[in-house]
């Protein structure tokens, strides 16, 4: 994926501006920056949500939006934050949604979902629950077996750590970090996390009000800050950590 020129403002406040960037296949880019700094905004744009005011996001070459061909939308795969499942739908009714739309036979949609369950370490009983019924561990499990079940080529995760009590965090955090591993696709996580993205980034984008601060390793930043913002941030964060 490739982002060119990118910017999206509501009202006449700038959301986020991105020059250049780009994620290749089994690559893991965190996108890291406090609340309100336009992270959220940045996926709905990739996903194809939300229009860009200027800029393009292309996949495999070929632009990707609101107006691109489905199929090429349907080579990504989103994981909303607080995860957005339909509260009408059980956990198997959410995870397959898309590809029951598709016509895929039943029986190919049970040997895909028995993959997925066995990769998300999800309970095969808890399938048939609503997601109310659900941990919010098991919830963040089914929205990554949703964003993953038709396979698609780059995954955008936005918070999915975020709203879970530490233990379950640590835990799904060492699935994920295996998953991502196992699986080699690009993926764009978001977090406003210093922790996750030492475990998570292969380079890590620091964004701050709208505009990118820097972009390197975590070690890059850590060494080589571009700005003071960049160790006011981290130090702020690794203070945290400490605390923690
Ligand atoms: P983050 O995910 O980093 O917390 P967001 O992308 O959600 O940040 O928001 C970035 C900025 O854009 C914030 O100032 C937010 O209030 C604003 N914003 C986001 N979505 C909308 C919207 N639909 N309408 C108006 N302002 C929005
Ligand atoms: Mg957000």
């Amino acid at each position: 994926m490739e982002i060119e020129s990118l910017s999206r403002t509501f009202g006449d406040r700038l959301a986020i501006r991105i020059e250049r960037l780009a994620v290749v296949r089994g690559e893991t880019l965190v996108i890291m920056g406090a609340s309100g700094s336009g992270k959220s905004t940045l996926l709905r744009v990739v996903a194809g949500l939300l229009r860009p005011d200027t800029g393009y996001v292309r996949l495999h070459g070929e632009l990707l939006g609101p107006d691109c061909p489905r199929e090429l939308r349907r080579r990504l795969g989103y994981v909303i934050q607080e995860g957005g499942l339909f509260p009408h739908l059980t956990a198997r009714g959410n995870v397959t949604l898309l590809v029951r739309h598709l016509g895929w036979e039943s029986s190919r949609i049970r040997a895909r979902l028995d993959e997925l369950v066995a990769l998300t370490r999800f309970p095969p009983d808890a399938l048939d629950r609503w997601p109310r019924r659900l941990s919010g561990g098991q919830r963040q499990r089914v929205s990554l077996m949703r964003a993953l079940m038709h396979d698609p080529d780059l995954l955008l995760l936005d918070e999915p750590l975020g709203a879970l009590d530490p233990l379950i965090r640590a835990e799904l955090g060492r699935d994920l970090r295996r998953i991502f591993r196992a699986l080699g696709k690009a993926v764009i996580f978001v977090t406003h996390d210093l922790a996750e993205a030492r475990a998570f980034a292969d380079r890590l984008v620091l964004v701050h009000e709208g505009r990118v601060v820097q972009i390197g390793t975590v070690r890059d930043l850590e060494e080589r800050p571009a700005t003071p913002f960049v160790t006011e941030f981290l130090g702020a964060q690794t203070f945290r950590e400490g605390v923690a």
